[in-house]
């Protein structure tokens, strides 16, 4: 069986990374979630006061900080993996809504992206990898062998989310949430570089419609088909 890329790409909250994790762990390939690198980029924004009281960001000092900030995956004691900010575990902080709400501003900044971009592409050198993201079909493995691109209604996303973030006992509302994933569309679809679009060759997986074991079972029966196992 060939290695190949498999790249996951959706709207916010489509399930995709549940599906992403759940496909590396069944082939053993990498897992890497690109929207994670664009969070622990925000939150190091926040912290180092780079967002205005009105949510304003100074892209300037951003960009001038970018050789300071590392960003990388290691495995958690609790099996799972976690993402990394300068060698901090900042995997709960990064899943706040105070960064949802600064995330697509931040991955909007040409520098942002070109900076983990190539992170991303040094992932995918050896190939045996899934990564889901906005672009990973598009822009940071365009020849990648697998291409998906998940679909579900913003509601269905909102709702998902709405219920991990009580799970990890956040106190949300439902239209707050569904504001939220509605506004990141809207910048993530329609920024300059990088667009959020669906890749002319992907595989199309519309997730209202699918309980997970029967996306799961979708996802396996076209890696196989392509892998050639
Ligand atoms: O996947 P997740 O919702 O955690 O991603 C958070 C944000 O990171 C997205 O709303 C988007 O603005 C940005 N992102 C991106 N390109 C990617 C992955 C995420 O612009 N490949």
């Amino acid at each position: 069986m060939k290695k190949i890329i498999v790249a996951i790409d959706g709207f916010s909250s489509s399930g995709k990374s549940t599906m992403a994790r759940q496909l590396a762990r069944e082939t053993g390939y990498l897992y890497v979630d690109s929207g994670a690198m664009y969070r622990a980029v925000t939150l190091y924004a926040l912290r180092n006061g780079m967002v205005g009281p009105d949510r304003s960001l100074d892209v300037a000092a951003l960009v001038r900080a970018l050789p300071h900030i590392d960003v990388a995956f290691a495995l958690a004691s609790d099996g799972n993996q976690h993402t990394l900010l300068n060698g901090e575990d900042v995997e709960r902080e990064i899943r706040l809504m105070e960064v949802s709400e600064m995330v697509s501003p931040v991955a909007a900044v040409p520098e942002v992206r070109r900076f983990l971009t190539r992170l991303q592409q040094g992932y995918g050198v050896e190939k045996g990898i899934v990564m889901d993201g906005r672009d990973i079909g598009t822009t940071v493995f365009p020849d990648a062998e697998m291409k998906v691109f998940v679909n579900a209604s913003p509601e269905v996303r909102a709702q998902r989310r709405v219920d991990e973030l009580r799970a990890k006992g956040e106190r949300v509302e439902y239209a707050d949430v569904l504001a939220n994933v509605m506004e990141r569309d809207r910048i993530d679809s329609t920024r300059e570089e990088s667009p959020l679009r669906q890749a002319p060759d992907a595989l199309v997986l519309d997730n209202d419609r699918l309980t997970r074991e029967e996306q799961m079972q979708w996802l396996l029966d076209k890696f196989h088909t392509i892998a050639g196992d």
